[in-house]
Parts: structure tokens; C-alpha cells; sequence
């Protein structure tokens, strides 16, 4: 008789309590590095969602009246635990997204940079104040919360990427119901049981796992305030429509095509550094990843050897393995994505300087390697498509104008970088490229979480960046008050009832 292992599963956080909900449905959470399944994760049903609208409703009404000193308290309390469990949480993120330990330490720590700048949400929210405006009048301005909000995010962060939310939203004074990747969902439980230990009352942070039917809902939902989307452009466009046709405030951020401009007067070993920690890093599932490289000039050949070079040398194995540099991919069905892609690239008669595909891992786990692909054109589908893998194409373009003239074709505008020794082309560089997010020898310009994040274009719909300032706007809006208190406590004869539009006097 073979022996019945029984499976973990992850379950839902709402209203303070674990609860598997009312569905039957799961979907399997894989371990990419073995390709074997370690745990199911439950998938919501619409009544699922109403229960987590429910308690975070419930909860607003006494968080959006706490003190802001309180919620100051609490956030630095969650920020002492998270800091306390970077390491737990980058043990889970790596073991069901695939990345090496030290990227997941990573995120986490750029996460709680997010947590740090919520710290400070009593300076964040000061108004805005005119006195005497008129003859005894003052104006003044200040900000409130929304009520529910929600969160649906990627499985490529799925640490950092909900923190750049929730920490701001709460913080602001909202409730929050987080629907992360349903891939690697284990992470945002573990947040959910910090918050509750930093004192966040119950039902202000809640956890519904699930994938379009959960998402749907909450697009849905007449309780939700304002949807914050991560993911792929399509889905991303998706998210925007209708949760706008509802009423909804939206911010969804899209899929990418990063691309970096090597001009000839780059530092070539350091350009090749950067260039492939930012395209094979975290197997190439970054959303800042550089996937274009565009040599100018004459700087092509030198930088395709030496970045093949690096690309053959990482070494790429299971994440939760010390010695491991690159880890697979997220799942079965992105390994043969990614791979097609490869062939593609072949057959539409780019140069494959190294091929992926080759690599030999021992396990079943989802494995492709660094790929280097020479002389693309901007028609093949490598340039064309975000392919979300460790596979970085070269462009060459004869000037600097010509390289800014294709990044601005293309219909993605996350980030992108110049790698140059010439301030006047480097600034020349930052002012006519049309993308949200600029590195000057910096690859992966993340920007810190007081500066905003967001692309342009089809990387991001809706007015505001997230976290940073624009988080905050995202997260409250806004009352202007114009008050008048002369010294009798009653207004002016005359003043009453006027039929004339008040000026200043
Ligand atoms: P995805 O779009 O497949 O999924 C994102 C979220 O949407 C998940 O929670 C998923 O459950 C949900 N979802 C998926 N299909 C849906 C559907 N049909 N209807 C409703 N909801 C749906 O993205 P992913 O594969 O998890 O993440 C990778 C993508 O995210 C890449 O395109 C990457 O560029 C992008 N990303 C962008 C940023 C950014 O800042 N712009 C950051 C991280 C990731």
C-alpha cells in the first residue's frame, strides 16, 4: 500500500481568522527548482470576497478614526517584525517563486522600505492651511481615506509588490484585501500574521487568495473604494476598464520591455556587469529587468563577448541553494513559453550567442539558462513581446537619437537605462525618452519609496505612480475648507444670503 502524503493548504486570512472559505476549487503551488507540487492554494468564491468586504468594512470604521500617532505605532511595530523575519519570508518567496535566497532578501528589504516611508504617514498627511484668505476668512485643505481598498499583484514580488501598497494604504487610514499571485501566495499570510501581532486590528489587513473569479469580484464589489493592479499589460488594461466602469480609482501597472543604451563611451566592464545581473537576475522575472540591449556605434561586438561570457559563467541551480546565482523559472508553462520564444528567435534569423535551452539541470525542476540574442530587429517577436524570461536580445543602432527614437516606438514604457561617460548625451538621454523611469548608469532604476514607481504607456493605466507621494494621493482624497469666524460669531449684514459670487475683500 503506498503511503497517502497529505498536502499543504493555503488558506484565506479574514476578519483575524485562517479560513479555507466556502470553494472547492484549488490550484496547485509548484516548487519550481524540483518541478514537484508542495502545497494547493484555495481559489475564492465571489462569496469568499464579500466576507472579506465585509470585515474590512467593518473595520474601517474604527481605523479611519484612529489617531494618526496610532497608526504610526502600529507601522512601526509591523516594520520591527518584518525586519525581524526578512529571512523567513525570503525562505518562503524563494521556495515557491524559484529566485535565490539573496534576491528574495532583497525584495523583502525594498518591501519594508515602503513600510519605513509609511512610518512617517503623520508627516505625509499634513494639509494644507491660508490664513485671512478674506477678512476674517481661512482656507485650509486635508485628506481622508477611501474605505476598502484592494490589492492584486504579480507572483514575480510577491512580497515587495504588496508591500508597496497595503503599508500606504493602511497608513492613510484605509482597510485593505490583498488577492495575490495565486503561484506564490504563501508570503502574504506570513504578512498578514506580522500586522496582527503589531497591533493592526482585525479585519484592516485580509488575505484572499484565488485567481479571475476572486478578481472579478473585487472589481465588482459596490464596496471597494480604489483597485491597485500589478501584473501583465493585457490583464492590466482589463483591470482598469472595468474596475473604472465601476466607479472604481485605478491604478494598474502593466508588463514591460526594458531597454539599455550602450554608447562607445560606456565602461564596458562595468556596462557588462550590470547588463546581466539586470537581465538574468531573478531568472529574467523582474519587472525593471533589462531585456534590450542597444549597442550604438561600434560598441556591439566587444559587448556581445562579453556579455556572453558572464551569461555562460552564472551559476544557476535551486534558489534555497547558497551557491546558486540564477534560479528556474515560476512554473511549467513559463519554462515552454520562454523556450518557444528562444526558437523564435532562431528561426526569424536573429544570432543565438547562447542558447538557453542547453542548460542541464539535474531534478524536474523549470529550467532554462542565460540567453544572449545577437543582431535582433524590432519587427521579431523577442523585440516585440515581453517574454518575462532570462533572455536579453541585442539591438545595434548607429547613434544615440536612432536608440531613443526605438525605445519611444515601443508601446511599453517601464523603464530604461544609458550606460555612457557623457553628461550632455546622459541628460540629453533622461529628457527625451518617453518611459516612466530612467537609470543613468544604473540598470534597474527602481525608484526609493518616497520617489513614486510607474511606467508610462502601455506599462501603466490610470493617473497615479504607486507608493511614494502618488501613493499616498491614490490611497485619500481630498476636502478644502474655507471658514469664516468673525469676532461676533455671525456674519456681516448683508453677508447672508448674498446673490452675488463671494470675492476676496
Ligand atoms: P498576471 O497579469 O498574469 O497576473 C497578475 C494578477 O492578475 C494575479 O493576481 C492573477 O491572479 C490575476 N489575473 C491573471 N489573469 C487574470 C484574468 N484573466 N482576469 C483577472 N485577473 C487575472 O501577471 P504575472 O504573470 O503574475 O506577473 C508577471 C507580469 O507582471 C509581467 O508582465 C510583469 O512585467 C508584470 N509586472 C509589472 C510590474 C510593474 O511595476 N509594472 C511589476 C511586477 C510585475
Amino acid at each position: 500500500m503506498s503511503a497517502v502524503t497529505a498536502k499543504r493548504t493555503i488558506r484565506h486570512r479574514i476578519g483575524g481568522e485562517e479560513t479555507g472559505g466556502s470553494s472547492t476549487r484549488t490550484a496547485p503551488v509548484w516548487d519550481p527548482a524540483t518541478g514537484e507540487q508542495q502545497a494547493e492554494v484555495v481559489l475564492a468564491k465571489p462569496a469568499d470576497v464579500d466576507a472579506a468586504v465585509a470585515a474590512a468594512r467593518v473595520a474601517f470604521v474604527d481605523w479611519s478614526e484612529a489617531s494618526l500617532s496610532r497608526r504610526a505605532k502600529v507601522m512601526f511595530a509591523f516594520r520591527e517584525l518584518l525586519n525581524a523575519n526578512v529571512n523567513a519570508l525570503a525562505r518562503i518567496v524563494s521556495s515557491e517563486h524559484g529566485k535565490v535566497l539573496e534576491d528574495a532578501k532583497g525584495e523583502v528589504l525594498r518591501g519594508l522600505e515602503v513600510v519605513e516611508f509609511a512610518c512617517g504617514i503623520p508627516q505625509l498627511l499634513k494639509g494644507e492651511y491660508s490664513d485671512q484668505v478674506s477678512t476674517t476668512v481661512d482656507a485650509y485643505s486635508f485628506r481622508q481615506p477611501l474605505g476598502v481598498c484592494a490589492g492584486i499583484t504579480p507572483f514575480n514580488f510577491p512580497a515587495m509588490v504588496p508591500m508597496w501598497m497595503h503599508p500606504v494604504a493602511i497608513a492613510c487610514g484605509n482597510s485593505f484585501v490583498l488577492k495575490p499571485s495565486e503561484r506564490d501566495p504563501s508570503a502574504s499570510n506570513l504578512v498578514a500574521e506580522l500586522y496582527a501581532e503589531a497591533g493592526l486590528p482585525e479585519g484592516v489587513f485580509n488575505v484572499v487568495h484565488g485567481d479571475k473569479v476572486a478578481v472579478d469580484a473585487l472589481l465588482d464589489h459596490p464596496d471597494v473604494a480604489a483597485i491597485s493592479f500589478v501584473g501583465s499589460t493585457p490583464i492590466a488594461k482589463y483591470i482598469h476598464e472595468r474596475a473604472s466602469a465601476n466607479g472604481k480609482r485605478v491604478q494598474a501597472l502593466g508588463g514591460a520591455k526594458n531597454h539599455a543604451i550602450v554608447m562607445p563611451d560606456a565602461d564596458l566592464d562595468y556596462a557588462t556587469n550590470h547588463l546581466s545581473a539586470a537581465g538574468y537576475g531573478s531568472a529574467g522575472q523582474r519587472c525593471m529587468a533589462i531585456s534590450v540591449a542597444v549597442a550604438v556605434g561600434d560598441s556591439g561586438d566587444a559587448l556581445v563577448e562579453e556579455v556572453a561570457g558572464r551569461a555562460r559563467e552564472i551559476k544557476v541551480g535551486p534558489g534555497l541553494d547558497p551557491g546558486s546565482e540564477m534560479g528556474p523559472v515560476v512554473t511549467p508553462q513559463a519554462r515552454d513559453r520562454i523556450v518557444d520564444y528562444i526558437g523564435q528567435g532562431a528561426e526569424s534569423g536573429a544570432r543565438l550567442t547562447v542558447d538557453g535551452r542547453e542548460l542541464e539541470v539535474e531534478g524536474g525542476g523549470f529550467w532554462v539558462g542565460p540567453t544572449l540574442i545577437d543582431q535582433v530587429q524590432p519587427e521579431m517577436s523577442v523585440y516585440t513581446d515581453e517574454i518575462f524570461g532570462p533572455v536579453l536580445s541585442v539591438v545595434r543602432s548607429d547613434g544615440l537619437d536612432e536608440a531613443i527614437e526605438l525605445v519611444n516606438r515601443n508601446t511599453y514604457a517601464n523603464g530604461a537605462a544609458i550606460f555612457t561617460g557623457s553628461g550632455h548625451e546622459a541628460r540629453r538621454f533622461q529628457r527625451e525618452v518617453e518611459v516612466g523611469m530612467i537609470g543613468i548608469n544604473v540598470p534597474i532604476p527602481v525608484p526609493m519609496a518616497f520617489y513614486s514607481f510607474g511606467g508610462w504607456k502601455d506599462s501603466l493605466f490610470g493617473d497615479h505612480h504607486i507608493h511614494g507621494p502618488e501613493g499616498i494621493r491614490f490611497y485619500t482624497r481630498g476636502k478644502a475648507i474655507t471658514s469664516r469666524w468673525p469676532a461676533s460669531n455671525s456674519a456681516s449684514p448683508g453677508d447672508a444670503g448674498s446673490m452675488h459670487f463671494p470675492t476676496s475683500s
